[in-house]
């Protein structure tokens, strides 16, 4: 039987959230009532209508199943649990009558309501989108609902677009879930594999008979190093797919692999060829994370179709056409001789990067033409199919542009700057290096003459309507500079004699003057560039808008300084500066592709230690460097992480190394499960580390014990993700069991992060408890 073919241009996902956030926009109001259901799904469906429309004026095939059926309300993992039906127990009372799950409980699994804490949100691969993870137990109930996915189907269809309606894959779903709470311990939720594939066929059979010609199910988690296990001959994705296969009036499938190189990473395409044999049609493979299948590992495709992801999602960068092509060129050759047809796509959904570059009218002149966002990846990814199938010359046009670009961009002046190549040349290894601790620990103690147990906060306060007004005025021109300054000036002494009459140790500015800790240093750096309009996805309605870093890091003038020397000079107390570290900045920015990021990485930190040197001029003696994604960035296999870890360590030793003596320096991680990268937290080396406790009870303290970890640790013993205000008790509590492992000289009592998200009631009412409890803490050391 000859396999049908993949169409020869596609993309495996297309941006949610819509070009100008109209599916935020519609959440947000029907969540606030102040729409029906009816609205939001009416809302929804003309946002994808018009998302098809322009896909299909881009060049995609309107009836040939190249238009992605990707859409979700909220996140593509829930849509896997409606498909399910698999709601967890907590949540039991919310099914229909039939066990499925409606739009409004699906909104409660997220969103959590009065009496549950919605479903836990967590980094889907090492991406900053989150997803929602599904709670599984020996019980929860699964079984299939394809209602919804049919129904879109046909609405779609009705209009004339036939879309690929797209699933989780039931690996993937149970890799990510986590065991319910009250499950036998040690359950792992892969043992209810059968079912999940069970209620998969039957929803493939659904949409055969809804007249879906193909589709798609994502199987990242084969791509982690615990996936990779289940990908090789005899082993769970064969079985899996087999079954799939065997399904009866099912649509042909296509199974993506984005995030890296799917299965044993010597074998790359193993995994293609082993799911091609079982029966799958279409079969994908990351070529910009992972490794391109190889002809020899491929095996015989038996008459299916790799999907070659060439068409970098993650990132921004216009494609280099010509490379491109001559990587397809030669992989057709090897797919050929094991049997199979190639097909052009993109390397994950592009749910990663921008609607489009069309509508940024704010960037530098140089930028826009080296830049590809959602919908000139789908351009270029029908111009790749194009030339593969005609040649060269029939892309003539679209070759030269790519490559005047890529030449404009390589030559441009601000790419390549020459000091900054020359400091990071004459670099030794006693710049990332400062004195031993206990030296440090002499000095700073005579400098700063703090108490025991010192207390402090994680650096922003909250950020009130009134700032981000003021924020907004200020951009649009209707306040002037000085008149935006001395509003920040009013809300720096606000928050310094709060935290006075608060009775807090080591004061901070407060941070109103920052509408993002990551694109306000990026405002202030030579090399990166913000967007207008550059939103994406990170969970639900939320999307950030990441920078650009497209050329070598420098810091022109120091922009911190004013701002923490101003609020520094209205107090005596001990003063921390707060500044945001260079792993955090790449990771929440898109990067440069033309450079390793560990070479970014120690520009961005050359920037921070000219900010530090100034700071300390200021005589600003404590400087935190906040770390929240050292750990996001922490490769998917294991065989990676060290390489990394060795890296980002690196850069943060250079931006805080040229600290004397006498200046503490904080960071600040966002988590408490540490424990795999606990060396290389103690290889930052900082002289004082918090990180959020509060909500795992300090269970972290035991493990620093156990490490040996000597210097400060400020585990949060305040839990700000909520409004709710901890009494002093809770406080006392949390620090008692601190106390119980380390020893009173080494801890600080701080909040979990920052309280820019908090109200001002629930920040002060919940400060004046912590300080009370630090301070009879004190009285019993
Ligand atoms: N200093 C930052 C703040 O307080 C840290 C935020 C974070 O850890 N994400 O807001
Ligand atoms: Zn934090």
């Amino acid at each position: 039987m000859t396999k049908p073919t993949f169409p020869a241009a596609s993309i495996l996902g297309y941006p949610r959230i819509g070009p100008n956030r109209e599916l935020k926009k519609a959440l947000e109001a029907h969540w606030a009532n102040r729409t029906d259901e009816a609205t939001l799904h009416a809302a929804a469906r003309e946002l994808q209508q018009a998302n098809l429309a322009k896909l299909t004026t881009l060049g995609l095939g309107a009836t040939d199943a190249s238009l992605p059926g990707d859409f979700a309300y909220y996140d593509q993992v829930l849509d896997a649990t409606v498909a399910l039906s698999s709601l967890p127990t907590r949540f039991a009372d919310l099914a229909d009558a039939d066990g499925t799950i409606n739009t409004a409980a699906s909104f409660v699994l997220a969103r959590g309501d009065e009496s549950r804490a919605p479903l836990e949100m967590t980094k889907w691969f090492d991406t900053n989108y989150h997803y929602l993870v599904p709670e599984i137990g020996e019980n929860t109930p699964i079984a299939a609902n394809a209602k919804p996915l049919v129904e879109s189907f046909k609405a779609h269809a009705a209009n004339g677009n036939t879309i690929r309606p797209t699933l989780v894959g039931p690996i993937t779903y149970l890799l990510l879930a986590k065991a319910e709470d009250g499950a036998a311990a040690g359950f792992d939720p892969l043992t209810r594999i059968d079912e999940v594939v069970a209620a998969y066929a039957r929803i493939l059979t659904e949409l055969a008979a809804a007249g879906a010609p193909w589709v798609q199910i994502d199987e990242p988690a084969l791509v982690t190093d615990r996936g990779a296990e289940l990908a090789v001959p005899g082993a769970l994705a064969e079985s899996v797919y087999t079954r799939l296969a065997a399904a009866t009036e099912r649509p042909a499938l296509f199974v993506t692999f984005g995030y890296g190189t799917a299965g044993d990473v010597t074998r790359p395409g193993a995994a293609q060829g082993l799911l091609a044999r079982a029966g799958v049609e279409a079969v994908h493979a990351d070529l910009v994370r992972g490794l391109a299948p190889k002809a020899e590992f491929l095996d015989d495709l038996a008459g299916s179709t790799l999907v070659a992801g060439i068409v970098d999602s993650r990132n921004i960068w216009r494609n280099n056409l010509a490379a491109s092509l001559n990587v397809l060129k030669s992989l057709r050759t090897e797919v050929q001789t094991s049997n199979g047809i190639l097909a052009v796509g993109t390397a994950t959904s592009l749910q990663h990067v921008p609607h489009d570059v069309a509508l940024e009218n704010n960037l530098p002149a140089h930028l826009p033409a080296w830049l590809a966002f959602a919908n000139q990846k789908v351009a270029e990814v029908i111009t790749l199919a194009k030339g593969l199938a005609q040649g060269e010359s029939a892309i003539a046009a679209e070759l030269s542009a790519a490559e005047s670009a890529i030449n404009h961009r390589a030559a441009f002046a601000g790419t390549t700057v020459a000091a900054v190549r020359e400091r990071l040349a004459a670099l030794t290894d006693a710049d990332f290096s400062r004195s031993d601790a206990a030296t440090r620990e002499a000095a700073q103690e005579a400098a700063l003459n703090l108490p025991v147990l010192p207390t402090t906060t994680i650096g922003s306060f909250p950020q009130t309507g009134e700032v981000r007004t003021a924020r907004a005025a200020h951009r649009n021109g209707s306040i002037d500079d000085a008149a935006y300054e001395g509003f920040l000036k009013a809300e720096i002494a606000r928050v310094v004699e709060l935290q006075e009459r608060l009775g807090l140790d080591v004061l901070v500015h407060g941070e109103a003057e920052r509408n993002d800790m990551v694109q306000y240093f990026a405002e202030n750096f030579d090399g990166f560039s913000e967007t207008a309009n550059g939103w994406v996805q990170s969970y639900g309605s939320r999307a950030t808008r990441p920078s650009i870093l497209w050329g070598d890091v420098s810091r022109p003038v120091a922009f911190t300084v004013p701002w923490i020397s101003y609020a520094a000079s209205l107090t005596n107390k001990p003063f921390k500066g707060m500044l945001t570290g260079p792993v955090t900045i790449l990771a929440w920015s898109f990067i440069r592709d033309d450079e390793p990021l560990s070479v970014s990485a120690n520009q961005v930190a050359l920037a921070l230690r000219d900010e530090i040197a100034d700071l300390q001029d200021a005589g600003i003696g404590i400087i935190q460097v906040d770390e929240p994604a050292l750990r996001e960035l922490l490769p998917l296999r294991k065989a990676d992480q060290a390489a990394y870890l060795k890296w980002s360590v690196d850069s943060f030793r250079l931006s805080t190394a040229g600290a004397v003596d006498a200046t503490q320096i904080h960071t600040h991680l966002c988590y408490s499960e540490f424990g795999e990268i606990i060396d290389a937290i103690d290889a930052l080396d900082a002289d004082v580390t918090s990180i959020e406790a509060a909500r795992s009870r300090m269970e972290v303290t035991a493990d620093l014990t156990e490490f040996g970890y000597s210097r400060g640790i400020g585990p949060g013993v305040y839990d700000i993700h909520s409004p709710r205000v901890p009494s002093t008790e809770e406080v006392a509590e949390l620090i008692e069991i601190a106390l119980a492992s380390l020893p009173a000289k080494q801890l600080w009592i701080n909040p979990d992060c920052g309280l820019k998200t908090r109200g001002y009631a629930e920040t002060e009412a919940s400060l004046a408890n912590l300080v009370e409890a630090a301070i009879a803490a004190r009285a019993t050391i």
